[in-house]
């Protein structure tokens, strides 16, 4: 069976409905909701297995590679050993085979023990505590029932947790946000305990219960109150993850928010209660009594049977689900109307902008204009018209690359993003490798102010992106090195004078954008000069010259492509790099390019500007075996192709266009979510025989629209002409106009695209169909035909063939 509704994959189970502490903010038991008190106090056995049969089956339905389980209360320590054991061995025991369990507990930490401790360690039960900051904080609501401050105890508790044995068990720290409390004084507090992580909470409110306000505390006390915590948090250099703050920067870069409370992502979180019922969010218990109540519960149901609830499907269903305010808001790409709870009015239900509206408005203007995000806001508010999507791109221009296209324009705009992207990863890879000041770190902060032209262009060549990616997947066998060798590159075209140290490996020191001189292993010092540059190499020798500099091919119309066979983060993509290609091959990759490029000009005109714009690097290929064309573009280096130089021009020209549409759709992905990241089903391309993740049908897809315009191409320029070639260029356009079409139609029809994925979509069929409608003789049908059988048969079809 195919599921048709969007899948949870984080569980809240609550194993114990009372808890040891009475905090006054408490949404469980000092809200309008009062069902706690019909509820059992801790959880049966009957039920846990029932709860993990049905995670089970639906982790196994929707082929889920991982599900988070929290294991809530209540306090959940309450509900003793036993229980929490039997709760962690079910669970593990019903997820089908390649499903991670990513198992929590949240508590108040009052009970936390070295025996607790030592279970989690042995079931892999990570720990969540909350504290609201210092002394003061904590006790203004985290009191016993009698008013003793609990303060001493969960300090004693998040000890027990940085002990060494424990460490790896803390998950971090929730705080819930009171505005009477000193911002500064609560995030010294929680930073002296080294939690991994913070979450701040504000604290639940309807528009029946609104937040409490302070006399004179302005329109956005919460706001103000969490920008003072964040103006902290990035001085000390985000000494821990803090989901609200990075997934507002995360938003404003196009990708998707941490937290429920923010984003427009669909909510994929189920509650289930000790009695075994299935509830809404926690958080709805603070709207009225019974708002969270779906009716439904484990032994009956299932948990595509709640998805379906519509409730549920309320807060799965992204903007459309928001009020006409939201829609119409410039930060609800961030914002996504707050937290649903927040929104209820006795009235008009959820229908409303959140209770917080003006703080979030605040807040995410407030990170954007810090400075805090690494590229520039990607939701702005319009000039008239249409909302803007992004900063970095136009409504127009998103529309025009749904077509396959991309004006000169578009492609340089998705120049600058990726340009931008670039260096917050390299920013970030070296701020995670703990090295501090260096001298070139230095050295290229130093030339971004006076010689950005300079940074521009080395930071631009598509390796540099690589080695930060390659970094921050905890490579690190790559070293420094390569960042040392941009800063290097950089004084070289800045030409000042400036001098920097490069770590040299395998005898060639590597200098991005330029080349490659020949020197002694060891550490060589680059110093740029107006007329050149000198290379002190470790054994005292100096050199001014490239030995292998980088060849660039210039094309009609006056612009270069380079042929990168030097980097040694060129081996980026999916099959082996040539290596520096001999005189003869170099000269054979010059006639091809130059023939492909007059062929994209004649062939593809609707994408001929867009590659000229964008396609600055063209790094050779080993050949496929059986002289197969081998081709790729990566998404770690914006700007190059990897080809295989095959047999004919006309082949090049097609694996240009088809593989730099790859590079256009992944700078795209790094701005919006077209889709449901967190869908992992798998998907068949029609021209496959293995089926894909979502986003590789989509990149298929996108990919062959080009390839069907070529051939659509060719097939009007044979028109009325009879031979070979003309019944082949029909038989292919007959072919990839159906395949591309259906591949639409799959996207489509996946149920799993955003609002804006569908736009998306819409843009790719407003290409396709039209082909559709071209005549084609019969005989190309049916060779058409003979190529899909043959496919079907298990064959593995090309994509390209010419
Ligand atoms: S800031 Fe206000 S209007 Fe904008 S999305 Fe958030 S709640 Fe809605």
């Amino acid at each position: 069976m195919t599921p048709t509704t969007l899948p949870f994959s984080q569980f809240v189970v609550k194993v114990h409905s009372r808890c040891d502490l009475a905090c006054d903010h408490c949404y469980v038991y000092e809200h309008a909701d009062t069902s706690w008190r019909r509820r059992p106090k801790v959880i049966g056995g009957d039920v846990l297995n029932a709860v993990a049969g049905r995670i089970g089956e639906h982790a196994a339905a929707h082929r889920l590679s991982a599900v988070r389980v929290v294991l809530h209360g209540g306090e959940p320590l309450l509900a003793g050993p036993d229980v929490l054991r039997h709760a962690a061995e079910a669970l593990r025991a019903a997820l089908p085979p390649g499903c991670a369990l990513d198992l929590r507990i949240h508590t108040n930490g009052v009970q936390l023990s070295h025996a607790f401790c030592a279970l989690f360690a042995e079931l892999d039960v990570k720990v969540g505590i909350s504290l609201d900051g210092d002394r003061a904080a904590n006790d203004r609501h985290r009191r016993f029932a009698d008013g003793r401050s609990s303060h001493p105890q969960v300090l004693r508790a998040v000890g027990l947790l940085n002990e060494p044995e424990y460490r790896h068990l803390f998950a971090g720290l929730l705080c819930t946000v009171d505005i009477e409390n000193d911002p500064v004084a609560v995030y010294r507090a929680l930073a002296e305990l080294r939690p991994p992580a913070v979450d701040f909470l504000l604290p639940h409110a309807t528009w029946e219960q609104p937040p409490k306000r302070l006399p004179g505390g302005g329109d956005a006390p919460y706001a103000d109150w969490l920008l003072a915590v964040h103006r902290l948090w990035e001085a000390d250099g985000r000494p821990f993850a803090v989901r609200t703050f990075e997934s507002v920067h995360r938003t404003l870069r196009g990708l998707s928010s941490l937290t429920e409370s923010l984003g427009l992502e669909p909510s994929d979180l189920a509650v289930l209660e000790t009695d075994g019922t299935f509830e809404q969010a926690d958080s709805l218990k603070t709207a009225y009594d019974g708002a969270p109540a779906t009716g439904m519960n484990v032994f009956a149901h299932s948990l595509d049977d709640l998805a379906r609830h519509p409730g549920i499907a309320a807060r799965q269903s992204g903007p459309a689900g928001l009020s006409a305010a939201c829609r119409a808001c410039p930060v609800v790409r961030s914002c996504g109307g707050g937290l649903y709870a927040h929104r209820y009015r006795a009235d008009t239900g959820f229908d409303n902008p959140s209770v917080y509206c003006g703080d979030l408005m605040t807040l995410i203007n407030g990170i954007a204009g810090s400075g805090g995000s690494p590229s520039e806001p990607t939701t702005v508010p319009a000039q008239g018209g249409e909302p803007q999507l992004s900063a970095a791109l136009a409504p127009a221009q998103l529309d025009e690359l749904a077509r396959g296209y991309g004006s000169a324009d578009t492609v340089a705009a998705l120049g600058r993003s990726q340009l931008a992207l670039t260096r917050a990863m390299l920013a970030a890879a070296w701020d995670a490798s703990g090295q501090g000041r260096a001298e070139a770190w230095e050295l290229l902060s130093e030339l971004d102010g006076v010689a950005p032209a300079a940074v521009d262009a080395v930071l631009a060549h598509p390796y540099a992106r690589a080695w930060a990616a390659r970094r921050l997947a905890g490579d690190l066998a790559v070293g420094l090195g390569p960042l040392a060798a941009l800063a290097a590159a950089a004084a070289v075209r800045a030409g000042r004078g400036d001098a920097v140290a490069v770590p040299v490996r395998d005898g060639w020191l590597h200098l991005p954008t330029l080349g490659r001189v020949a020197v002694p292993d060891g550490e060589a010092v680059v110093t740029g000069r107006a007329d050149g540059f000198e290379v002190r190499a470790a054994d005292g020798s100096v050199r001014t010259a490239l030995d292998q500099p980088l060849r660039r091919v210039r094309l009609a119309g006056g612009w270069t492509v380079a042929l990168e066979d030097v980097d040694p983060l060129r081996d980026s993509h999916d099959h082996p790099v040539a290596e520096r290609l001999p005189e003869a091959e170099l000269l054979g990759w010059t006639g091809a390019l130059r023939e492909a490029w007059e062929l994209l000009g004649r062939d593809l005109p609707g994408y001929a500007e867009g590659i000229r714009a964008g396609l600055g690097t063209v790094t050779p290929l080993r050949p496929g075996p059986a002289g197969r064309d081998v081709s790729s573009a990566a998404r770690q280096a914006y700007g190059a192709v990897g080809i295989a130089r095959p047999a004919t021009a006309p082949t090049l020209a097609l694996l240009l266009a088809h593989e730099f549409q790859h590079v256009k759709l992944g700078a795209v992905l790094d701005l919006f979510d077209l889709h449901d990241r967190a869908d992992d089903r798998l998907y068949f391309a029609p021209w496959r025989p293995d089926p894909r993740p979502l986003e590789g049908l989509l990149q298929g897809t996108y990919a062959h629209l080009a390839v069907t315009e070529y051939w659509g191409t060719r097939t009007a320029a044979y028109d009325g002409l009879a031979g070979e070639a003309a019944g082949r260029a029909r038989a292919q356009f007959a072919l990839w106009r159906r395949y591309t079409a259906e591949a639409v139609e799959r996207l489509a029809e996946s149920g799993a695209l955003t609002g804006l994925g569908v736009r998306f979509a819409e843009g790719m069929r407003e290409s396709v169909e039209p082909w559709l409608a071209v005549p084609l003789p019969a005989a190309a049908e049916r060779d058409a035909e003979r190529v899909r059988r043959e496919r079907d048969a298990g064959g593995r079809l090309r994509s390209v063939e010419v």
